[in-house]
């Protein structure tokens, strides 16, 4: 399985313009060049940075020419107990991705750490499995908090908690917003030993008392740089400074820019730090651009391309919130079922949408940024970024969403004639 990504410079390649003439819903604001300015309605800070069209071009890497990373250990080489083993071992995973080779010695000798890693590289087990194994006969608790930028990846962390600590009388709660919150402050009062949850949420329990950080152990940041776009700064300073200085700080992120390092210095201890983000973008996603005359015609251009068969798991980019909504409801009405996530949908909303999308009762997802950061859904066939990306950062986490695990992928950016 290959869980490494590798940089390659885009190459110019042909747009497919073509398609016919049906409504979007009665709104015909064009608008939005590749990289131009922002529309209405956004749901994020930063203006849009212009990036070059050849940059969504490249043609994948056949499978046989990537070269798998090598892991150094075995699982088995971990000091894990017999039980955490079976557990891996039951999950399906045979060797240690690159993050969680490198980073799980450092953790299980209870140093902080800093990964730079994409979604996608198992950085979730390369926290979780050796705080698990920390944890067993710790009697004060709740012992670990882990933060997370959405609702979603937060619940997906505690998903694979629970099967990697079956059997190990370790316990979670998630503590995530936009669901009731007095089943959580009951959850809690039972001390479990993980709190998995979003800042906000967290904060607000905290203030409230229901939330003791004063026996935490160890701390996972996940995501940092997302949760730092978010806004949730304030939060998480608030949220840190109540725990006890003498912890293990684990620290997860694609990318390092000041503001991350700052807040590195101010959290960690003498850290190590373990780096597997090799790529700007996937090698192995063959990624293109679609050039279309305006607003219009792209969805017309979109509406042929989900109607092929190749087109069975899609998942769309648009930027604002009432942009992907809007879209996905007339995909829906053109007779090309879609569910929808973003801000505006409330948790079970989100989970419902996200759950269709995963079983396979609709071939396409349309998403924002932020709502899509982090899922862990398999076998993407195809990424459109139906409205370009913010950033090319941007434009990498989305297109990560597809070809993972080593499976080849396909990514399509619609740009605007000028
Ligand atoms: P993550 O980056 O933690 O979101 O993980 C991405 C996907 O890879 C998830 O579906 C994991 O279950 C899977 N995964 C993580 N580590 C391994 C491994 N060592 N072997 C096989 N699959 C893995």
């Amino acid at each position: 399985m290959a869980f490494q990504q590798n940089s390659r410079g885009g190459r110019p390649n042909q747009g497919r313009p073509q398609g016919g003439g049906r409504s979007f819903g009665g709104n015909r604001s064009g608008g939005g060049r590749p990289g131009g300015g922002r529309r209405g309605g956004g749901n994020r800070g930063p203006a849009k940075k212009f990036i070059h069209p050849s940059k969504f071009i490249n043609k994948a890497v056949a499978k046989a020419d990537e070269i798998p990373y090598a892991s150094k250990h075995k699982f088995a080489d971990f000091p894990f107990g017999a039980q955490l083993h079976h557990n891996v071992a039951s999950k399906g995973y045979e060797t240690p991705s690159a993050i969680q080779d490198q980073a799980i010695p450092h953790i299980i000798e209870g140093k902080d750490v800093i990964g730079l890693a994409n979604t996608g590289t198992g950085k979730t087990a390369a926290f979780l499995l050796p705080i698990i194994e920390r944890q067993s006969g710790i009697t004060l608790r709740p012992s670990v908090l882990i933060m997370a930028p959405t609702r979603e990846l937060a619940q997906q962390i505690d998903e694979q908690f629970r099967v990697f600590a079956r059997g190990l009388d370790l316990y979670s709660t998630l503590v995530v917003g936009g669901v009731n919150i007095d089943r959580q402050i009951r959850d809690l009062k039972r001390r479990p030993h993980f709190i998995i949850g979003t800042p906000g949420r967290l904060k607000d329990l905290m203030r409230r008392n229901v939330l003791q950080l004063k026996n935490m152990t160890t701390l996972v940041l996940d995501e940092a740089d997302r949760m730092l776009d978010m806004g949730f700064l304030p939060d998480i300073r608030e949220i840190v400074n109540e725990m006890p200085k003498e912890r293990q700080t684990l620290f997860f992120s694609a990318t390092i820019t000041p503001e991350i390092q700052a807040l590195v210095n101010t959290f960690l201890t003498d850290p190590e730090t373990v780096s597997v983000r090799t790529s700007e973008t996937s090698e192995h996603v063959e990624q293109d651009v679609i050039e279309a005359r305006d607003k219009m015609h792209k969805v017309e251009l979109l509406e042929d391309l989900l109607k092929q068969d190749a087109y069975d798991k899609v998942l769309i980019f648009g930027e604002t919130k009432f942009g992907v909504q809007r879209l996905s409801d007339h995909l829906d009405n053109v007779g090309i079922p879609s569910a929808a996530i973003h801000g505006n949908k409330n948790q079970s909303q989100r989970q419902r949408a996200l759950k269709q999308f995963k079983d396979n009762r609709v071939k396409v997802l349309v998403a924002t940024d932020v709502a899509a950061r982090g899922l862990d859904i398999p076998n993407v066939s195809h990424v459109i970024n139906f409205d370009t990306p913010q950033t090319y950062e941007d434009y990498t986490h989305r297109i990560g969403r597809t070809g993972r695990g080593g499976a080849r992928g396909h990514a399509h950016t619609f740009i605007e004639q000028r």
